[in-house]
């Protein structure tokens, strides 16, 4: 028998006007990485987030990150403090100015940075004689962390928060939108994400003068000048005007992505209804809205099966599922970077799962998955 076909975690699902965008770019000849779409999609995400403050976008969830934080003057020798429980491109801009991360354990709730651990790790740095340069926070797989304590502790330690809102487009707290919170705020629009442009990301800046700043820094950092003249290092991390007509038309379908995302949060959840040896993640109060970029589950340290028992099952039927992000503290790259907590974020990696939780899932291969789970969980005993 042939295999089934693969049923992703994640994949793109565009909404259908997106060529349209494309078209004009190639009709006006805006092929670079300036022009209407660069403009327009930059202005709907303004909208989208509700804010006075300014949209960049660049080439990258990454370069977004790394060009906050250049412009907080982080340089050879500084600490940054981040979540240890994320996706490397939270912390490798860290490395590239030279710098050290300060890793920092999750809280259970959340699961995203632990504002205990967070305060212990900044008291200690000073007291090393090192205040941290910037504060990484992450909204993890789209649920928003603690903002109300961690930027009270940021704001009393008077260090800089970088949001990094890469899975989050569309959560909110306090019904505000993630992307607002941080001194910046980095989106990404990578192929998995929630929208995506193919890959790209945006930085949201405090004001029009931080914009401008960030659009100098992504475009080599030219002076102003008929020749070429350079004071500053530059990057080439502007967005595509190309790719930007991919976010155009992604944006007309975002609000529909979200609902879809969370209907499939809601499928899992009626799945596991009543097993006690799976918990679909979840934390939702009247402060707390999440987009559930990825619908994650963990199981019960008694349960007679693992995440990587449930993981292969699936795999056999061509079902993706992926172990929640590795703790950067357990990563080779990163061993000898300090970490502030305790086993919160290592417990996750050791026991979630992330499952299919596409916005452009069918009928037929969601009742795969059901299919699939519902066997597995009949193999082991639970119904
Ligand atoms: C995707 C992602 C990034 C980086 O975005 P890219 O566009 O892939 O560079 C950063 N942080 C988190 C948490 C992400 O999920």
């Amino acid at each position: 028998m042939s295999q089934p076909s693969k049923i992703w975690l994640s994949s793109p699902h565009m909404g259908g006007h997106e060529q349209d965008f494309i078209n004009e770019a190639f009709e006006a000849n805006w092929i670079a990485p300036l022009g209407p779409n660069v403009n327009g999609f930059e202005n709907d995400l303004k909208t989208y987030l509700k804010t006075d403050k300014q949209v960049a976008t660049l080439s990258s969830g990454t370069a977004t990150i790394h060009l906050a934080l250049v412009q907080l003057g982080v340089s050879h020798g500084d600490e940054v403090i981040c979540q240890s429980f994320t996706f490397c491109g939270s912390i490798n801009p860290i490395v590239y100015q030279g710098a050290r991360p300060i890793l920092v354990d999750s809280e259970p709730n959340s699961w995203n940075i632990c504002p205990k651990a967070l305060e212990e790790a900044i008291k200690d740095r000073i007291q090393k004689r090192k205040k941290p340069k910037a504060i990484i926070a992450v909204h993890l797989y789209g649920m928003p962390y603690q903002v109300e304590q961690v930027n009270a502790i940021a704001k009393q330690y008077d260090i800089p928060i970088i949001e990094d809102a890469a899975e989050a487009l569309g959560s909110t707290y306090n019904n505000q939108n993630c992307g607002t919170f941080g001194d910046f705020a980095a989106l990404s629009f990578n192929g998995n994400k929630i929208i995506t442009t193919s890959g790209g990301g945006a930085l949201v800046c405090k004001n029009q003068s931080s914009k401008e700043k960030t659009v100098f820094y992504a475009t080599q950092a030219r002076d102003n000048a008929e020749h070429y003249q350079h004071t500053e290092i530059g990057y080439n991390y502007r967005m595509s005007n190309i790719v930007a007509g991919i976010g155009r038309g992604q944006m007309q379908v975002l609000d529909e992505h979200i609902a879809l995302r969370r209907e499939m949060h809601q499928f899992y959840k009626n799945i596991f209804e009543n097993i006690n040896s799976i918990e679909v993640f979840e934390k939702e109060d009247n402060k707390v809205f999440s987009n559930y970029w990825l619908s994650a589950i963990t199981i019960n340290e008694k349960a007679n099966f693992t995440r990587e028992d449930l993981r292969l099952f699936l795999l056999e039927d061509n079902i993706e599922s992926r172990p929640l992000w590795k703790p950067m503290h357990l990563q080779p790259v990163f061993k000898d970077c300090p970490y502030y907590g305790t086993n919160v974020a290592e417990k996750l990696f050791d026991r979630g799962l992330c499952l299919p939780s596409g916005s452009n899932l069918t009928d037929k291969e969601k009742y795969r998955i059901e299919t699939k789970l519902t066997a597995f969980l009949k193999y082991y005993g639970h119904i």
